[in-house]
């Protein structure tokens, strides 16, 4: 019964029942000065008693693990993305199984739209037909689609210097676009504030429980697209958290269920320009006037929203963190479009880019999964970056043929 799902606050532990307001846990939001780390981020607890209740056909059955029926959710068809086994990319390192997870291929383009999905049928059972979000572009982009796969209302919080095809996607989706003069740390809490005083559902990312809840499905997919055999270093993304947190929410679910037997080694890779999580999670550091820049747009956040718990999380599961920069992350891009014909966008070859920094320590025989959450198409001002545009020929068939550069 979906009436079991309960929230755990991760700051104190407190136990809620699911309920459409609560968002934080009302005894830590107090303490949650603007522009900080979220206190009292809400997760979602599985019901005592459901691992004894499910067939194994039912387990195969995600729905059956998130807290809203399946006949809330929009018609849409989310997650379910391909993993491809990376065999160029083996030859050359000598790894023997390397698999890339490509979360650009959701509906728009982006690994957000797990928990957009979740969402949007959480405000549909609650009879909500508005949602608010902030976003530095995907969540914006993948909210605005969902909802209108869904009929709902979507209100988007963007800096304005967002990558113009995340901003057009909300446009043809038909979203109120609030384009806002500042950053995303400012969109996040003006996003709040019209939340609040509107009375509609916020979709904020960690601020939402349902956005963890709904990015863990992808560890689910790992496992059965798998077939028990394990994974022993997952790289992925990190600006706000979130992934992390649901990554690692999917996997440890899945022990509980008993359909798992170890969590694999889970790599988070920061831009060593935008590193709030990096830095709390290795130097125990906050640095609350952090000013990110890299050109990974989707993983350039100051203050990271999720970061107590991302923290948290990653430490319980013995995870690691690392840093690579704007140059290995152009290099990783343009690197793994050559090598595996899959063009993501600059914060999810951050993943790439992490192991190939990391490959010399671990041992080849390891199975690595590569989470690569958004496509490379939404952001080509970056990727020209790492191209270079051929000059036009004349157009004279032997003229080409003498002057094209065969290399
Ligand atoms: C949002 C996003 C990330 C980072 O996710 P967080 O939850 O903010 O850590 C990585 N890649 C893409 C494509 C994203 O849209």
């Amino acid at each position: 019964m979906k009436e079991d799902f309960k929230y755990k606050c991760d700051s104190c532990g407190r136990i809620y029942g699911i309920e459409k307001d609560l968002m934080l846990c009302p005894h830590c939001r107090e303490d949650n000065p603007e522009g900080r780390p979220l206190k009292g981020v809400l997760k979602v607890m599985l019901p005592e008693g459901l691992k004894q209740s499910l067939n194994e056909k039912e387990k195969q059955n995600i729905f059956n693990f998130l807290p809203v029926e399946e006949k809330y959710f929009p018609s849409i068809s989310v997650g379910n993305t391909p993993l491809v086994e990376a065999e160029n990319i083996q030859k050359e390192s000598g790894f023997q199984s390397i698999y890339l997870k490509f979360d650009g291929s959701n509906p728009t383009g982006s690994f957000k739209d797990r928990a957009s999905y979740l969402v949007s049928a959480f405000a549909k059972k609650n009879n909500i037909n508005e949602i608010v979000v902030a976003s530095t572009g995907n969540a914006a982009s993948s909210m605005a689609g969902i909802a209108a796969a869904a009929g709902q209302k979507a209100f988007i919080f963007m800096p304005e210097s967002a990558p113009k095809a995340k901003l057009v996607q909300c446009l043809q989706y038909g979203a109120e676009l609030i384009p806002v003069k500042g950053n995303y740390d400012r969109a996040f809490d003006l996003s709040l504030k019209f939340s609040q005083r509107k009375g509609f559902l916020s979709r904020n990312t960690a601020y939402n429980p349902m956005t963890i809840e709904g990015k863990k499905t992808v560890s689910f997919e790992l496992n059965s697209q798998l077939q028990g055999k394990g994974i022993d270093y997952l790289f992925l993304p990190v600006g706000d958290g979130v992934v992390l947190s649901g990554v690692i929410k999917g996997f440890t679910d899945l022990k509980l269920m008993g359909m798992l037997d170890r969590i694999p080694k889970i790599i988070g890779v920061q831009s060593d320009k935008s590193s709030f999580v990096y830095n709390a999670f290795c130097y125990n550091r906050f640095e609350f006037d952090y000013k990110a820049s890299t050109i990974a747009d989707s993983i350039s956040v100051n203050v990271a929203r999720n970061c107590y718990s991302a923290v948290k999380d990653l430490k319980d599961v013995e995870g690691e963190m690392t840093l690579v920069s704007d140059e290995e992350i152009l290099y990783a891009q343009n690197k793994l479009s050559r090598m595996s014909g899959i063009f993501c966008e600059p914060s999810s070859a951050a993943s790439f880019a992490g192991f190939l920094k990391l490959s010399e320590h671990i041992p080849k025989n390891k199975t690595v999964v590569l989470l690569l959450t958004g496509h490379g198409l939404k952001d080509i001002d970056s990727a020209l970056k790492s191209v270079k545009f051929p000059k036009a020929f004349e157009a004279d068939i032997d003229y080409i043929i003498d002057n094209l550069n065969l290399q």
